[in-house]
């Protein structure tokens, strides 16, 4: 790095309270029943986490056949299908349920809006966890469209009973173009009464559309995997801005910050700060002599625990004993 550098970090950034909740879930299972405890895909999408568990006894799994019967199972914070949420009752495992309660919030809405008669068009990305689970939450009538492209081929059974929902971690423009498109072609369309796109997405992406243009270069710390971190690294570029996104610090290259005064630094809703950390500690390094917080919202949201998982705060007491199967939110 050439003279003085600055280090601006988008406020918020990293964790969600969905994250915060299911990685608590893991961390009090293998505390309370001991390892190994079962992970169905990985917890959260994000490199560090998933080892970090891995060495305290989680194991991830992505299908439930590697699940040895007995074995306490969690879902990951993506939600699972109906399918798979049957299968592994049928085979008796003790459940806790990671899923995200925003995500959860999208499947009730889906079961509602089905038993009312209404067919779905789901704007998502093919592939990820949460769409299969979304989308597997009824076994017909539910539609992928992932660009404004597969708006205009999309063929529902009928027009009139037609719903949008959404992926939790989208772009919000790219969204906003595409149920553009839904509405154009489908006037009757019914529209979620709060939007899908969680307040974490939200809010982190709204951080980087005022972080962006005041650096030269954006960093966001986030793995390969996750959806909204990948959202943050292009929303920067779209802006302007040279990004790049790193799982850690090893992974940051010293010519990005060649002709770079002022770097930005984000992460996405799954990564630790501790990764935050390291990278600034490495961008010091590099040159920068100072580190400021923007001005931004501060979350206190917090999402309660499954039963059987739930610590009385006056006591330190559990609250109640798993049953299995176990299923709550
Ligand atoms: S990013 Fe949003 S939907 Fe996903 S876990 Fe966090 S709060 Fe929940």
């Amino acid at each position: 790095m050439v003279g003085a550098k600055e280090v601006l970090l988008a406020e918020p950034r990293g964790f969600c309270a969905g994250v915060d909740r299911a990685i608590e879930i893991v961390e009090r299972a293998l505390a309370k029943f001991g390892a190994p405890i079962y992970v169905r895909h990985e917890i959260v999408h994000n490199t560090f986490v998933v080892n970090d568990l891995k060495a305290k006894g989680a194991i991830f799994i992505e299908e439930l056949d590697e699940v040895p019967p007995g074995s306490t199972l969690i879902f990951s914070a993506h939600g699972v299908s109906k399918a798979v949420q049957q299968e592994a009752e049928r085979r008796g495992f003790a459940i806790f349920d990671a899923t995200c309660p925003l995500v959860t919030k999208v499947h009730v809405e889906v079961a509602k809006l089905a038993k009312e008669g209404y067919e779905f068009l789901m704007i998502g990305h093919k592939g990820h966890p949460e769409v299969e689970g979304t989308m597997g939450q009824l076994s017909e009538g539910i539609h992928l469209v992932e660009d404004e492209g597969d708006v205009a081929k999309v063929a529902p059974r009928q027009t009139e009973k037609l719903a949008v929902v959404t992926q939790t971690t989208l772009s919000v423009d790219d969204a906003a173009g595409i149920k553009a498109a839904i509405k154009a072609r489908f006037p009757l369309v019914r529209e979620p009464k709060q939007q899908d796109i969680c307040y974490a997405t939200q809010n982190r992406q709204d951080a980087v559309k005022v972080l962006a243009p005041q650096v030269d270069l954006v960093i966001v710390v986030g793995s390969p995997t996750s959806s909204n971190s990948n959202r943050l690294r292009e929303l920067a570029d779209r802006l302007g801005t040279p990004a790049y996104m790193v799982d850690n610090a090893l992974e940051l290259k010293q010519e990005w910050f060649a002709d770079a005064a002022r770097v930005g630094l984000t992460a996405g809703a799954s990564a630790p700060e501790v990764l935050v950390d390291e990278v600034i500690a490495r961008i010091r390094q590099l040159g920068a002599v100072a580190v400021r917080k923007m001005d931004g919202i501060e979350e206190t949201i917090k999402f309660p625990l499954p039963k059987g998982l739930k610590i009385d705060a006056a006591t330190g007491l559990e609250i109640a004993v798993r049953k299995a199967p176990e299923t709550g939110h």
